[in-house]
């Protein structure tokens, strides 16, 4: 049967379009890609890139404290949310046109609206009309999850923060995660009074258990009125805001509430339970190794299949795809020892086991500090980092590095080379220090600080 393209790709944020380009551009393949809203996805257009943005604006305040603190005579004014805005919208529609640029270089026909699948050769195009493709991939992401009590009450999400008109004075952040813990610290930085709720006992529930702990403490004292233990009862639009009452029986009216609760794949309505695509407990599309789902034409990448919801991820998912599918080369996704960064103020950059998970699975030595770093201890500033290594007693490799401290998404990546290559911890021991930086502590660790 002859096929309208060889692939048509539904999603183009970071999964489909990397898919997608590599598919036409290296390998010759004809490829289509429907995408409903804006191009980019959840990384650039309200996840990563805008995220990232807004942890640069509001790193400037105790940065211009710093430097008054340093000698410079620096007179701060507010922060002027519009101006930002403004900045971060034409940003943005750049980065689009990039995306755009970059499939229309590599000869991808795109389509702008939504797509389902109809048979598993065949999609329907919401402009009208269907297409055939002899390989199907649903590269749909994710969205924010809120209950329904909160959706109710007119609750935000992160997706709703890149469009606020102005800042609220005050805000209540619910959730515990990357996102809710982000934004607690970057709305903070830009002088909104922020109050945090995590139900579960300490923040970023997964992580090393020294480094959350760390965190929160920190977040607190930068100004976050985090509460652990804490839900929200009920809440209701009043004038002036939202009011809140908490299990801890506080009652109190918010100018906004964000739900950072979670996020949910985006497989509603796209066709897939009627061809038999297999769906999880959460509707995320269920994949093996190589993406393939239970439809063999069909494949499936990124935050959808909510194998690992990170950008990296899924841009590799999708070449593996592409390159497996098209380019004759078969080529699985590793997802062992994916290094991530979470831009809390302070942030944190981590690779591999936690100290919780590898006590549990085998002797291990654990090798940590924490100090104050010099450009912020000179500027008086309580600050302190936080560095860790997690090393086997009998193979002596380094099986985590767990590092809290500005700049620590830096520290990672380089750590995570070495980690990924089988360091033991005599690898790291005989690199010579680079000297002054915060980063030598990760060579001059000597003697373990426990064992388990
Ligand atoms: P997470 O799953 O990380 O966190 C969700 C949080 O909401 C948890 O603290 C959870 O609590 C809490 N929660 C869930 N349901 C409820 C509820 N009904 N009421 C109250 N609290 C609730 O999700 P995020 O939305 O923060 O992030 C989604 C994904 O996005 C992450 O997994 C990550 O992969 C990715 N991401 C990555 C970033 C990065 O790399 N820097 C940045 C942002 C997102 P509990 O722990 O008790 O379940």
């Amino acid at each position: 049967m002859a096929f309208d393209y060889d692939l048509f790709v539904i999603g183009g944020g970071s999964g489909g379009v990397r898919a997608a380009r590599i598919a036409a551009g290296e390998h010759g393949a004809r490829v289509a890609l429907a995408e409903e809203y804006r191009m980019g996805g959840t990384c650039v257009i309200r996840g990563c890139v805008p995220k990232k943005l807004m942890v640069f604006a509001s790193s400037y305040a105790a940065a211009m404290e710093d430097a008054r603190a340093y000698g410079w005579d620096v007179k701060t004014g507010p922060f002027d949310w519009t101006v930002f805005r403004a900045k971060l919208d034409a940003e943005l529609d750049r980065l689009e046109r990039v995306y755009r640029a970059g499939l229309d270089r590599a000869g991808v026909t795109v389509h702008d609206c939504r797509a389902t699948v109809e048979d598993p050769h065949t999609v329907r195009l919401a402009d009208g009309g269907t297409v055939t493709a002899k390989h199907i991939l649903i590269a749909t992401g994710g969205r924010p999850f809120v209950p329904e009590m909160a959706a109710t009450a007119g609750a935000m999400t992160s997706n709703d923060i890149f469009k606020m008109d102005a800042l609220p004075k005050s805000v209540l952040i619910v959730g515990g995660g990357f996102i809710a813990c982000e934004f607690a610290c970057i709305l903070n930085g830009m002088g909104v009074h922020v109050t945090q709720y995590y139900r579960g006992e300490q923040i970023l529930r997964g992580f090393d258990g020294e480094a959350r702990g760390h965190i929160a403490e920190l977040m607190r004292e930068n100004g976050v009125n985090l509460h652990v233990g804490t839900d929200v009862l009920g809440m209701k639009r009043v004038e002036g805001g939202t009011w809140v009452k908490s299990t801890d029986g506080r009652e109190a009216v918010y100018d906004a509430v964000v739900y950072a609760t979670g996020r949910v794949p985006n497989t509603e309505g796209l066709g897939l339970d009627e061809v038999e695509v297999k769906l999880g407990r959460q509707g995320e599309v269920v994949v093996d190794e190589w993406s393939q789902t239970a439809v063999p034409s069909i494949f499936a990448v990124g935050d959808v299949t909510d194998r690992i919801n990170l950008t990296p991820v899924a841009i590799r998912e999708g070449h593996a795809f592409a390159d497996t599918i098209f380019g004759a080369k078969p080529t699985r996704a590793d997802h062992e020892l994916v290094a991530s960064a979470v831009f809390t103020q302070p942030e944190f950059g981590t690779v591999g086991m936690t100290e919780e998970a590898a006590r549990d699975d085998r002797p291990i030595e654990v090798y940590a500090t924490s100090f104050r770093p010099m450009q912020s201890a000179f500027a008086g500033r309580p600050d302190r980092v936080m560095m860790k290594l997690i090393v086997c007693a009998e193979t002596r490799r380094v099986l985590g590095c767990h590092i809290v401290a500005p700049g620590a998404g830096e520290m990672i990546q380089l750590a995570a080379v070495a980690i990924k290559m089988g360091a033991t911890k005599e690898d790291f021991d005989r690199t010579v220090a680079v000297h002054p930086v915060m980063a030598e502590e990760l060579v001059t660790l000597r003697k373990p600080v426990r064992t388990a």
